[in-house]
């Protein structure tokens, strides 16, 4: 068999993990960009703690979880990590909201009011005790998309409601390239809507774009903030 350019799935976790900085390294130079001011989070969800353990040996330092029960199990069990960052970038229930706050350090999907709302501290709250948290706006990049995300004409109502709370640390945008669309369309939305949020707080000026599939058309569009699963991790396993 000719190589194709890919990395066979038999390579271990310590190559997949080289490559794809590899490739980011290579797609940000072309990119005109600078590969240090680029955040890799890998994405471990579905994968065991000890997974993340083996990618922390390698280095990595900021992982990312879309399910609130899994992210704080993991976190409870790697807590002797102490400089390892836990991403939260899914669907995130407002009941859960508060407790995420415990072990998240970013949360990449701030979606509505009432969530913002959830995430606030409440005084006298255990939660309270928390950090300010990092988080992301998401947008939703097609009306049709279920993937959650604020429609874009409501972004700056949620910018507003994030900066009159004091919980949040609001740091950019988050999107999801919709399905059938050239992503790099898509992401040239979301950099003009990066900028929209920038004029209401200039410091918000990160952007949390790219998954395996689509990071190359990320870093032509000023994403930041890659969320890498399978390309390092391999594939999922199985979900019952
Ligand atoms: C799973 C997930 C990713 C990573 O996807 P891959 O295609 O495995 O790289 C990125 N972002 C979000 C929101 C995800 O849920």
């Amino acid at each position: 068999m000719g190589s194709t350019g890919t990395v066979p799935s038999e390579h271990g976790l310590a190559d997949r993990l080289a490559a794809v900085s590899a490739s980011v390294a290579e797609a940000a130079a072309s990119a005109g960009r600078d590969a240090s001011e680029i955040t890799t989070i890998v994405v471990t969800k579905f994968h065991p703690a000890s997974l993340v353990r083996e990618l922390y040996a390698l280095g990595v330092r900021d992982a990312g979880e879309n399910r609130h029960q899994e992210a704080r199990a993991k976190a409870a069990e790697l807590d002797d990590l102490p400089d390892l960052r836990w991403h939260f970038v899914g669907q995130l229930q407002s009941n859960k909201a508060r407790q995420s706050r415990r072990y998240a350090h970013s949360i990449h999907s701030l979606d509505r009011l009432s969530l913002v709302d959830a995430l606030a501290a409440a005084p006298g709250d255990d939660d309270a005790q928390a950090s300010i948290v990092d988080g992301f706006v998401q947008v939703a990049l097609s009306e049709s998309d279920t993937r959650g995300g604020v429609q874009p004409d409501a972004v700056e109502a949620l910018v507003e409601r994030v900066l009159a709370g004091d919980g949040i640390r609001l740091r950019g945008v988050m999107a999801v390239a919709p399905l059938g669309e050239d992503p790099h369309t898509a992401f040239a939305r979301l950099r003009v809507i990066s900028e929209r949020v920038r004029a209401i707080d200039p410091g918000a000026d990160r952007i949390s774009a790219g998954m395996s599939g689509d990071f190359t058309a990320a870093l032509k569009e000023g994403a930041t903030h890659l969320r890498i699963g399978t390309a390092i991790t391999g594939n999922r396993p199985a979900t019952g």
